[in-house]
């Protein structure tokens, strides 16, 4: 069966009377090119693959092709006998009914990949939830290598930009803590069913082993983060001052012994600065 055919797809939908949930981000790869190529950026014999949202399993055999073992979490029952058919071919392929941000992902990788060498996610993450998703896949820690997925090309050029650019924010510096990051490649809003009503690219995040910032304090360093980038037209002082109750005196001193201006905006500062900023904090609190 070809899963990137539409009129496979729609005969199979039909027949199961499926119909399309804009509300759980169902917008289905229709562009045969694409699964291969994220397939390829992360598999190979001895790697385990987590994907989030199967769908119908068009990318999940792409996978299944390619790696040692692949689980895909998919929230919607309503695909369960579809899938039992598009991927019932793939012994090394198990899908597991529920919902990703609420599943101990930790204990499930430790249970179905424990014969696996690395771990790598790989998912076209629905997009009411990119950036959660991929949130959550790094703050906790999970034991995975890399990360290949689709989302919106906004969210993209967001995650992946440079911190300190124009395009930067607080999730930029959060996924920069994490991991290292790259845009692949982009996909046009035609390659899906339904089409969306913006294109797409597919990000890879390498998982680092320890932070490039040395930071005291982690909790604080992402609420300094967060507030640094709630009011971008304003000054750091003002805009931490107001959000996290930081006297305007303690700032300015912090900012000059770190040696950044005291009109420094947040969205400028560098990673190292940032967490300079976070630790000169922490020392006068
Ligand atoms: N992988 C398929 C493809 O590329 O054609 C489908 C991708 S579609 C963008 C997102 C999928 O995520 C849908 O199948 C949707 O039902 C599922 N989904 C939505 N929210 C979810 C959640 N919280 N946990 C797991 N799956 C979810």
């Amino acid at each position: 069966m070809n899963l990137a055919n539409i009129n496979e797809i729609e005969k199979l939908l039909s027949k199961e009377g499926f119909s399309f949930k804009k509300s759980l981000g169902q917008n289905f790869l229709i562009n045969p090119d694409v699964c291969p190529a994220m397939a390829e950026a992360v598999c190979d014999s001895d790697t385990g693959i987590l994907e989030i949202g199967p769908g119908i399993g068009v990318l999940t055999a792409e996978t299944a092709k390619r790696a040692k073992r692949v689980v895909a979490i998919e929230l919607d029952e309503r695909l369960r006998p579809i899938l039992k058919k598009t991927l019932g071919e793939f012994s090394n392929t198990e899908v597991v009914f529920g919902d990703a941000m609420k599943l101990d992902l930790k204990a499930l990788i430790k249970e179905k990949f424990s014969d696996c060498k690395r771990v790598c996610v790989c998912a076209n993450l629905p997009y009411y939830i990119t950036s959660p998703i991929v949130m959550m896949l790094l703050e906790r820690r999970l034991p995975i290598d890399e990360i290949a997925v689709m989302v919106q090309l906004e969210a993209a050029e967001r995650l992946c930009a440079e911190v300190g650019s124009r395009e930067s924010g607080a999730v930029t510096v959060a996924v920069n803590y994490y991991a290292e990051s790259e845009i692949l490649f982009s996909v046009d809003r035609t390659s899906f069913v339904p089409a969306p009503n913006v294109d797409s690219a597919v990000i890879k995040l390498k998982i680092r082993k320890e932070p490039p910032i040395k930071v005291e304090d982690e909790k604080f360093f992402f609420s300094l983060v967060k507030a640094c980038f709630a009011q971008r037209r304003k000054t750091l002082v003002n805009t931490v001052a107001n959000t996290l109750g930081i006297s305007k005196e303690t700032l300015k001193t912090a900012l000059v012994n770190i040696g950044e201006d005291i009109t420094a905006r947040g969205e400028k500062l560098s990673m190292e600065a940032l967490a300079a900023l976070s630790n000169e904090l922490i020392k006068s609190k």
